[in-house]
């Protein structure tokens, strides 16, 4: 495949994100980001089956929107692939999806405590995360998302915004850019952790909508998302990024 510079440093963040959410803890040996082909809608970028912190530009595979590789070469792949196609598939906006099993965030899918951002820095996920559970519509399963009929369904629980929990399971998430994709994520689970502890204190006093717009507005522009990202990469081992 010849690529052009401009898919070439796509890629090279691909990479890089992998390790960033593995460095931040977000994703363990397990879940995953991908990023939508950024000169082909129909297809998206997304790693060989591989725990994150140990991918490499060449375990980047090239999947269509029905997560069928375009060319495996037997390569084993993740099973989730529907996470990533589905969204992309309902969601012209979204150019990297990262699906994860981020401890803080498993006992707001468990419970119903209403997950909404109480640091100014999480608002990008929104006034209240929706939840979305696999039994509502399949039954008892392994609560993978294997199939596009699941994958569909988890893009109709993400709706509008960016983030859905999934009950028993983690989350997945999604953004314009991939910085963005990997801001949300990080913060999300941030979030999470700091309104678990002040519940512990006593009433939380969250966001206001209006806040969390203006917050928002400004933590998605350049300044915040480009300082962010050359921290998280310096801290991966991609310093001079
Ligand atoms: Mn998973």
């Amino acid at each position: 495949m010849t690529q052009t510079v401009e898919l070439r440093a796509a890629l090279r963040d691909l990479v890089i994100a992998n390790r960033i959410l593995a460095r931040e803890g977000v994703i363990d040996g397990f879940g995953h980001i991908s990023i939508r082909h950024p000169g082909d809608p129909k297809r998206y970028f997304l790693s060989r089956s591989r725990s994150p912190e140990l991918v490499t530009i060449d375990d980047l595979m090239e999947f269509a929107l029905d997560n069928e590789p375009i060319d495996q070469r037997g390569r084993a792949m993740y099973a989730e692939r529907p996470i990533h196609g589905s969204l992309y598939a309902a969601r012209s906006d979204i150019n990297s999806v990262c699906h994860n099993h981020a401890h803080s965030l498993i006992p707001f899918g468990v419970t119903g405590t209403k997950l909404r951002p109480i640091i100014h820095m999480a608002a990008m996920i929104g006034a209240e995360v929706p939840i979305w559970d696999i039994r509502d519509e399949f039954g008892d399963t392994n609560l993978l998302v294997t199939t596009r009929e699941q994958g569909n369904s988890l893009a109709r629980g993400v709706g509008a915004g960016r983030v859905a929990l999934m009950r028993g399971h983690g989350a997945t998430v999604g953004g314009r850019t991939v910085r963005e994709t990997v801001f949300t994520a990080i913060y999300l689970q941030v979030n999470a952790g700091l309104l678990l502890q002040a519940r512990n204190l006593g009433e939380v006093k969250g966001l206001s909508p209006g806040e969390i717009k203006l917050t928002a507005d400004a933590l998605s522009g350049a300044l915040s998302q480009d300082r962010a990202w050359e921290y998280w990469s310096s801290r991966a081992g991609f310093s001079g990024v």
